[in-house]
């Protein structure tokens, strides 16, 4: 998963896309990137592996001038990892575009053939964003304009759409002309456009969440739609235009369960609002499943499931408690070589507070169970703090399949529900019982907040891609995936 960004202002950028990449970090903390284009339409980039925090120094801010720029927060999914693929990516004709990229392509492979063997242009790693980049500005040298306008960049896009399959959420900075954003036809990963008053004109913000939007002064104006395109010239004018053939809203609903912040409103639902409706649909289903349930307490698993844990324990009229506090400064746990490093460094990241186990019978609450591996330690640790049972809540359903958009998700037989059910998974993690959010609650908890979103992403439950996908490409990801030594939860 990744975070982007891209402002356009009347001042220098730098320090709101530095801030901003700061409120995007739990999108990415493998690598950080900003670009930005001052007056005489000299790029200015630093990008790094690391948190944005050690990638920008104030010496690096110092040479960061100029008043339309873009920035990317990296978390490895397709490609791999290393200095290669910190983004924003740059290809110097035509013009010199910058491209910030979060999703994944499915058919990158394929392009990159058609990209040297047709347009010969040389693509030097294994990223898919590469390849987009490429597209994109391949289709736009086309149009042939030393000048584009707007419609000319619409004509890009269009043609891009025509040729990518998968995820992508763009932003790109065109040198000497200004930002570009785009959505896939699905809209699978968020972006959403903010506005502020400036002296001469009004200044624009294209982002993956619009919690950033307030804290620097501007107000959301709505989410950017499927298949649409919207582009901020130098000046500070804004144009849209409805780019694709076929689009249709299908957002990714992991977004709401876990990646995205609670502040956050996606394609006008509020992350927050969803994830208490998760907790209320779970207290729902206990009550049918285990009507003389014993639990004496409900605790989260910090943090991305507090909402829905606290909504649960009042709904179920159970109390509330704090069992874990979360290490916040622990940063980045380095390259893990195998499976038992993982499984310890759960305890690196959460202190369990005996008190609130002792003698209890807890019902334990996460976002998603995905390999297993922490929901088994965590309750491991309630044991031995003394939990007389420990039961196991999971906001959302049980995930089966890998994912293709975007998501850094394990190879599907890593996955510890690919193919077991719900008591095999529990007798797995060691819970007394388990519970799975349903697809069906969880949908109702999120299209509730915009009725007319039909459709969502959710494959890593149904195993059915909303986008044509080759078996030679699952099974190349599937192997690709496994035996990968990167992280996989932030609290593993
Ligand atoms: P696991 O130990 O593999 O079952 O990881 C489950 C935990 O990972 C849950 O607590 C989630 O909050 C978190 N999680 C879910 N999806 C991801 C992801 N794609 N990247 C990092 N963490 C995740």
């Amino acid at each position: 998963m990744c975070g982007i960004v891209g402002i356009s202002s009347e001042t220098d950028v730098a320090g709101e896309i530095y801030d901003s990449l700061l409120m995007l970090q739990h999108r990415g903390q493998d690598a950080a990137g900003m670009v930005v284009c001052d007056s005489n339409g000299k790029l200015n980039s630093r990008k790094s592996m690391g948190y944005v925090r050690d990638v920008f120094q104030q010496s690096h801010m110092n040479k960061l001038v100029g008043s339309y720029g873009i920035g990317h927060v990296r978390y490895p999914t397709a490609g791999g990892a290393g200095k290669e693929f910190a983004q924003p990516m740059y290809v110097n004709s035509p013009y010199g575009i910058s491209l910030a990229h979060n999703g994944n392509l499915t058919n990158h492979k394929a392009l990159a053939n058609e990209l040297f063997h047709a347009e010969m242009r040389h693509i030097n790693t294994d990223s898919d964003s590469e390849v987009l980049l490429n597209i994109f500005a391949h289709e736009l040298a086309k149009q042939r304009e030393i000048y584009p306008t707007a419609q000319h960049i619409f004509k890009a896009v269009s043609k891009t759409h025509r040729r990518c399959e998968g995820a992508y959420a763009v932003i790109a900075l065109i040198t000497g002309h200004g930002i570009l954003g785009f959505r896939d036809n699905n809209a699978i990963r968020p972006l959403s456009i903010g506005i502020r008053e400036g002296k001469t004109r009004n200044e624009y913000i294209i982002a993956s969440e619009d919690a950033l939007f307030t804290s620097q002064g501007y107000t959301k104006l709505r989410d950017v739609e499927p298949g649409e395109a919207v582009f901020i010239d130098q000046k500070g004018e804004l144009f849209s235009q409805q780019c694709s053939d076929n689009p249709l809203k299908r957002p990714c609903i992991f977004e709401f369960v876990y990646f995205s912040r609670p502040d956050s409103k996606i394609d006008e639902i509020s992350v927050y609002k969803s994830r208490m409706r998760m907790g209320s649909k779970l207290a729902d289903s206990i009550k049918a499943q285990i009507p003389n349930h014993d639990i004496d307490v409900v605790i989260p698993i910090p943090d991305s499931s507090t909402t829905a844990a606290l909504q649960l324990a009042v709904d179920l009229d159970v109390p509330y408690r704090e069992g874990f506090v979360k290490n916040r400064y622990i940063g980045r746990t380095f390259i893990m070589p195998n499976q038992e490093e993982r499984k310890k460094s759960v305890r690196r990241k959460l202190n369990i507070l005996d008190l609130e186990f002792y003698g209890k019978n807890v019902l334990l609450v996460d976002d998603s169970i995905v390999r297993g591996t922490t929901s088994r330690k965590i309750i491991e640790m309630a044991k031995e703090a003394g939990a007389n049972k420990v039961y196991f809540a999971s906001a959302a359903p049980a995930i089966k399949y890998q994912n293709l958009y975007g998501i850094d998700m394990p190879a599907t037989d890593e996955l510890v529900a690919s193919n077991k059910t719900t008591e095999e998974v529990a007798l797995e993690i060691g819970a007394d019982w388990l519970i799975y959010q349903t697809l069906e609650d969880l949908i109702d908890t999120v299209s509730v907040g915009n009725t007319s979103i039909e459709e969502f992403e959710t494959s890593i439950f149904t195993g059915k891609y909303i986008t044509p996908v080759s078996p030679s490409y699952l099974e190349q990801l599937q192997s690709s995936r496994r035996n990968e030594t990167k992280i996989v939860s932030n609290k593993a």
